[in-house]
């Protein structure tokens, strides 16, 4: 099964119908894509920022995060990257901060400056390839209106310092109930689902890492349906993100909801795409 698998890791996703699906990668660490070959994934669909910074000493400044960034957006290879602001809690603890139970952008704009030292070294990443800067946790236009304030801060605050910048794409995670029954109301770029948070919060639990069990309640499925259709009628990407998106029973689930791209691990890369060229959508 692992040989079969490993055949279908050079060519792009498709089911067993022929319908093209995308596969990016998440990072949580730089290491993880060593031993990846980029033309293997369709970029990458998630950066979690909390953990690259978690294992360090201290929380890594601009010019820190910018080296960092920009190995990413190189390896990449002009494949779109889509780095995410930091989202501590739930187990992540940045170095050298107190998140004062705040969690995502939430987070962020209680601690203008740090985000903004992140949004300029994002800015300045944007230089080097194809970025969408992702924001977590949103759960309000409001919140959103705060981070792009923020953001245009960022790049005024780069204009004076006489620094080149690029201009990202600005993504929202999709993780939290309020942030699906607004969908509309928020003005962005494209999603990404966080299936782990999400689940939770519909669901009413605690967030178990990595379970993907709470994933299976129909209520779920319900909420990722919606965001889709909104996505499709507004002509904005999706992406599903969270251990239960590529957990290779669901996998035909997310195809027939209508999920066209799929955010998974290194190690889960091989698994994901044979689970995808599995599934007939043309079948009933
Ligand atoms: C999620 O919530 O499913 C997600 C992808 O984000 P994180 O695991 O970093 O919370
Ligand atoms: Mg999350």
């Amino acid at each position: 099964r692992r040989a079969r698998d490993a055949a279908l890791l050079p060519a792009p996703a498709r089911t067993a119908d022929g319908v093209p699906v995308r596969v990016s990668l998440s990072v949580d660490e730089i290491a993880q894509l060593r031993a990846v070959d980029p033309a293997h994934a369709d970029g990458i669909g998630l950066v979690r920022t909390e953990a690259m910074f978690m294992t360090r000493a201290s929380t890594p400044g601009e010019e820190g995060q910018l080296a960092l960034y920009r190995i990413l957006l190189q390896w990449a290879g002009g494949r779109p990257v889509t780095i995410r602001t930091v989202d501590p809690g739930a187990g992540k603890a940045l170095p050298g901060v107190a998140d004062g139970g705040l969690r995502g952008v939430a987070f962020g704009l209680a601690n203008p400056e740090l985000f903004r030292t992140q949004l300029r070294a994002m800015l300045r990443a944007a230089c080097f390839g194809d970025l969408t800067v992702l924001l977590p946790m949103l759960e309000s236009p409001e919140q959103l209106a705060g981070a792009r304030a923020l953001l245009d801060q960022a790049a005024a605050e780069l204009r004076q310092a006489g620094r080149s910048f690029g201009q990202p794409r600005l993504a929202m995670m999709v993780e939290t109930r309020p942030a699906v029954e607004r969908i509309a109301e928020f003005a962005v770029d494209a999603y990404a689902v966080g299936l782990g948070d999400l689940a939770a919060a519909v669901l009413g639990q605690a967030r178990d890492a990595g379970d993907p069990e709470p994933a299976r309640h129909p209520a779920v499925a319900e909420h990722v349906r919606r965001v889709l259709e909104h996505a499709r009628s507004a002509g904005k990407p999706v992406s599903l993100c969270g251990a239960a998106a590529v957990e290779p029973e669901l996998i035909p689930t997310w195809l027939r909801l209508g999920v066209r791209e799929f955010c998974a691990p290194a190690p889960a890369l091989a698994a994901t795409k044979a689970a995808i060229a599995a599934v007939d959508l043309s079948a009933a």
